[in-house]
């Protein structure tokens, strides 16, 4: 639906025709042909329930990572996985230490179930505080980590989250959420360390590089008996999965070149529009995700591009106003920049 900002009529006083949406990190590129054909040709029992057990994409996903299928937990997206973590920290009766701003909705839900949440800044440059983090961990804890960071794109190579893991606490849990770590290289996620580590849980998503955002489907991954635990917190397990969005999952792990060139296309598109960003003066965080986040000068760039029909996040920082805009398509940078052109 359209804000009262996009009325069809509004939009056409200032001259754009359709609506540019670049404010929920959406891969315009996807899914994958493949993707969209196994949806096309299905023809199986759409008449049965499918729940969170479904083997054949646990034993796909197992496979892709290296990993037993018991270690593989499936959800109608990652969002609904980090709920139930919300409630599994909250059950331990831990601590949930993380930085701030990120993807709210595990500190939400545990906020909103009365559990504890200890929020850090981000270093200066905008990146989670490692250090402030491991000092910060007490027992019962949980730490929250996102590489990339949503909103601000920043990253930690493998390497270093690696150490970082190791350094803390084998009782703390350490929940990993790796929902743009595509966009960062292969070999840059810590399923590595799943085995020796049964702290360490890690969720994903097909909704980021996969640009599978509606058929709502996502994972993680962790110990055989943490899987066991947090299966019982699901109210419905046999029933709540959509059977062409484990199909279309399936399928999409196949597409390996589908994410290179996805990749690619995301990379360059973003130095384009972070290189007409920072000529108009707007100062960038160094993302290596999908989107781009910038401090906005003390102007509300949201409502003012909303009159454009262009949608972006607005998420202020230390008092200081700061937008993030999801990389689109070439031209729908092209007219971003267009309309931030016009507003300065
Ligand atoms: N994690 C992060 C860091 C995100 O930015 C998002 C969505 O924007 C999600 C998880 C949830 O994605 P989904 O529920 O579509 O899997």
């Amino acid at each position: 639906m359209l804000s009262p900002y996009l009325s069809k009529e509004f939009l056409r006083q200032n001259d754009a025709e359709t609506v540019i949406k670049l404010n929920a990190n959406e891969n315009p590129y996807g899914p994958p042909k493949s993707v969209l054909d196994s949806i096309r040709h299905f023809d199986g029992e759409l008449f049965r329930y499918q729940g969170i057990y479904a083997n054949n994409l646990r034993e796909q996903l197992a496979s892709f990572h290296g990993l037993e299928s018991q270690m593989i937990m499936l959800g109608a997206g990652s969002s609904v996985l980090l709920q139930l973590l919300g409630h599994y920290v909250q059950q331990k009766s831990a601590t949930l230490h993380y930085c701030s701003p990120t993807f709210n909705i595990l500190p939400d839900t545990l906020k909103k179930a009365g559990g504890k949440l200890n929020s850090l800044p981000l270093t200066t440059d905008y990146k989670f505080d490692l250090a402030a983090l491991k000092e910060a961990d007490e027992t019962p804890g949980a730490i929250y980590l996102v590489n990339p960071n949503n909103p601000t794109g920043t990253f930690y190579e493998r390497t270093e989250m690696e150490l970082f893991c190791k350094s803390i606490n084998s009782e703390t849990l350490i929940i990993l959420d790796e929902a743009y770590i595509e966009y960062a290289g292969d070999g840059q996620s810590l399923v590595g360390l799943l085995k020796q580590m049964p702290n360490l849980i890690i969720v994903r998503t097909f909704s980021k590089i996969y640009g599978m955002a509606g058929l709502r489907m996502g994972y993680l991954m962790a110990s055989a008996a943490i899987i066991r635990q947090l299966q019982q917190l699901v109210p419905w397990p046999n029933h709540d999965l959509s059977t062409l969005s484990l199909v279309a999952a399936g399928n999409a792990l196949q597409s390996s070149s589908f994410v290179q060139t996805t990749r690619t296309t995301n990379a360059r598109v973003m130095q384009s529009t972070i290189k007409a960003l920072e000529s108009l003066g707007y100062r960038c965080s160094p993302s290596v995700a999908n989107f781009v986040y910038f401090n906005t000068k003390g102007q509300n760039l949201r409502a003012a591009l909303e009159g454009y029909g262009v949608q972006i996040g607005q998420l202020d920082y230390e008092n200081q106003t700061y937008a993030r805009v999801t990389v689109g398509k070439e031209q729908e940078m092209e007219r971003f920049v267009q309309c931030l052109q016009k507003l300065n």
